[in-house]
């Protein structure tokens, strides 16, 4: 194909010619090229599985040391159906968005309970499984069974746009129905994993977002954005949705050298006087099954004022019979969960009264790190910065 700047704004993929010149450049590329990532040396369709469903909305680079603990921890479906979802939890604490865990651990008794512990061998059965979307699907059944199934995600959805699109018009035009039959179009019926992985690979170095690096990109002269040089436009970027601020305070309350935590989803105060009705923002439905510090009620950030988000602690913990309890600041720690910023008041307390007077079900008095305790990176955070005291 010449290198001449593309005449019309979309290409219309039906050209097989193109496709195979795609396919054949694009897995060369990746046969020198390829990611070294752990899960592609380990073959078995569990370990690929456990993959996907981390890589869902983590970087790779997080997601590469807890995938092989994850492995040690549950070595196959069986081990990880049997688990407690405590565990399950404990194991993913840290990587966020915990549904993820709870689905995967659903799955896994599923796959126990329908297949006796064989994991499917379809693209529709693997569909069918808690937490499995197409994406995932699409990709487990390409690299784990070797079926020539898509697996379009974001990243792939880029390097599709700018193949076929020269502008930012004709992207817009690209329906996600479109985008998954070229999707599918592309796929090879040999090494249908390897493609998929390839387009990854690629949707992570040469075609990230933003400016790609087309120089020396294996697929220029087969690419509609890349040959008009209109790459950085196309697509044109998501609206995104702007940060939301706000504040709160948490309480380490130590007792004896532990530390209490609380179930995530579990108010202990409910309200901060004078600093007006608490934000309507809840994320706390991500958190079930977690535990962390006790926390205020969030509120829009305006003014952070000290006094009015240590004073709920004095009063809950005065009520609690045991007298007077000194609850002292110790500075904010930042921490960002999906779009919002949030800014923690920290303060600590040291409680000498009955334990059981300030705990709610599902409470834990817990020493040391609470490594070993499914615990939110916001209380993780915290109890490190407290730690040092
Ligand atoms: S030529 Fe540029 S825009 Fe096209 S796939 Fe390669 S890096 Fe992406």
């Amino acid at each position: 194909m010449s290198m001449e700047p593309a005449t019309s704004r979309r290409i219309e993929d039906g050209d097989e010619t193109t496709v195979d010149a795609r396919r054949h450049r694009l897995l060369a590329w990746y046969d020198d090229h390829a990611r070294d990532l752990p899960w592609r040396c380990r073959t078995d369709l569990y370990g690929t599985w456990i993959s996907e469903v981390m890589l869902q909305q983590t970087t790779v680079a997080a997601v590469i040391p807890r995938w092989s603990a994850f492995l040690q921890r549950f070595p196959d479906v069986h081990a990880l159906a049997a688990a407690g979802e405590h565990d399950v939890l404990t194991a993913w604490s840290g990587l966020g968005y915990y549904r993820r865990a709870r689905m995967l651990h659903r799955a896994a008794r599923e796959v126990v309970d329908r297949y006796g512990g064989r994991l499917p061998t379809t693209h529709a059965d693997w569909r069918d499984l808690p937490g499995i979307g197409d994406y995932t699907a699409g990709a487990i059944a390409s690299i784990g069974l070797g079926l020539p199934t898509a697996a379009v995600d974001a990243n792939v959805k880029r390097v599709l746009t700018r193949w076929t699109c020269a502008d930012d018009g004709a992207a817009r035009d690209l329906t996600a129905k479109a985008l998954q039959a070229l999707a599918t179009n592309h796929v090879p019926a040999e090494r249908p994993g390897d493609w998929n992985q390839a387009l990854m690979d690629l949707g992570a170095g040469h075609c990230r977002s933003g400016e790609p690096d087309c120089v020396g990109c294996p697929v220029l002269e087969v690419c509609a954005a890349g040959a008009a040089g209109t790459g950085r436009h196309v697509p044109p970027p998501p609206v995104r949705e702007t940060s939301r601020p706000v504040l709160l305070s948490a309480l380490v309350l130590r007792r004896d050298g532990r530390v209490l935590l609380v179930p995530s989803e579990e108010s202990v105060v409910t309200r901060c006087r004078g600093l007006g009705r608490p934000s309507r923002d809840d994320v706390s439905g991500l958190y079930v099954g977690m535990l962390g510090l006790p926390t205020t009620p969030w509120y829009h950030a305006g003014a952070a004022d000290t006094a009015k988000l240590t004073a709920p602690w004095r009063r809950w913990l005065a009520g609690r019979g045991s007298g007077a309890c000194e609850v002292r600041d110790r500075g904010w720690v930042r921490h960002a969960i999906t779009v919002y910023r949030l800014q923690v008041l920290v303060c600590v307390a040291d409680w000498a009264g009955d334990p059981d007077a300030v705990t709610v079900p599902g409470s834990l008095w817990i020493a040391g790190s609470a490594a070993d305790q499914p615990i939110s990176t916001l209380a993780r955070k915290i109890l490190q910065q407290t730690s040092l005291e």
